[in-house]
């Protein structure tokens, strides 16, 4: 199902009618596993509420880690809550305007993102954003499902990493094959619950940054491209 545009303040955002931010590239990469990221604390600085672009700090190797997944055909999907929105202390407009950041910095790493989907509903959200457990904001898994329905992803072999038990649940819940836990932002106080959530089936790492989602299956077993001398020629 298409993301349905709703206009605000004359400009149009690319939130659903849930009121989830569903924003796909149109050449987005589509089709097998993806690599699925937290932002706050994972990608960019943890600052707390991030809601303007001259605070956006891209976190050391995020830049080379996300186009070293574009390279090799791994879709790269953003998920993040975005509690601020739901609570009030900015908006839409703010969040297009750290996203756009972000996009710029990643873009003279030479990377870029497939897709972006954030949850602004929060149990002390202000009106619309008010909900008890909404079925997106993580650690449900709803932002990854919708991903799997838009880009046609295979969850299974999907991992994720981020910096909140919240974010390891989510993976968990969606079924992918295991989450990466980052000591950047919240990752050192998360420990020991997100250890527990490993099973036979999900796999928890850890890891100081993202930097070692390099060594995650995903994008660690895939063969290099290959040389010029290994071409058959028909
Ligand atoms: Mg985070």
């Amino acid at each position: 199902m298409p993301a349905q545009a709703i206009e605000m303040s004359s400009v149009a955002y690319p939130t659903d009618a849930q009121g989830i931010w569903c924003d796909v590239r149109p050449d987005a990469r589509r089709g097998g596993p993806a690599l699925f990221l937290d932002r706050d604390g994972v990608v960019v600085v943890e600052t707390r509420y991030l809601c303007r672009a001259e605070d956006v700090v891209l976190i050391s190797e995020a830049g080379a880690v996300i186009g070293a997944a574009n390279r090799r055909g791994i879709a790269v999907v953003l998920v993040t809550n975005q509690a601020g929105i739901g609570r009030g202390y900015y908006g839409w407009n703010a969040f297009a305007a750290v996203q756009q950041a972000i996009s710029s910095r990643l873009q003279a790493c030479g990377a870029r993102l497939d897709a972006v989907y954030a949850c602004p509903h929060h149990p002390a959200g202000e009106g619309s954003f008010l909900h008890p457990d909404h079925p997106a904001r993580k650690p449900n898994p709803g932002m990854i499902l919708r991903a799997a329905t838009d880009l046609g992803l295979e969850l299974q072999k999907s991992w994720l990493v981020g910096d909140k038990t919240t974010d390891i649940e989510a993976a968990k819940r969606a079924a992918l094959a295991g989450a990466m836990l980052v000591m950047t932002g919240y990752g050192e106080s998360q420990r020991a619950e997100s250890a527990a959530l490993a099973t036979a089936r999900f796999s928890v790492r850890f890891a100081k940054s993202i930097a070692a989602a390099m060594t995650l299956p995903l994008l660690a077993s895939l063969p290099s491209p290959p040389s010029r001398a290994s071409r058959k020629w028909i």
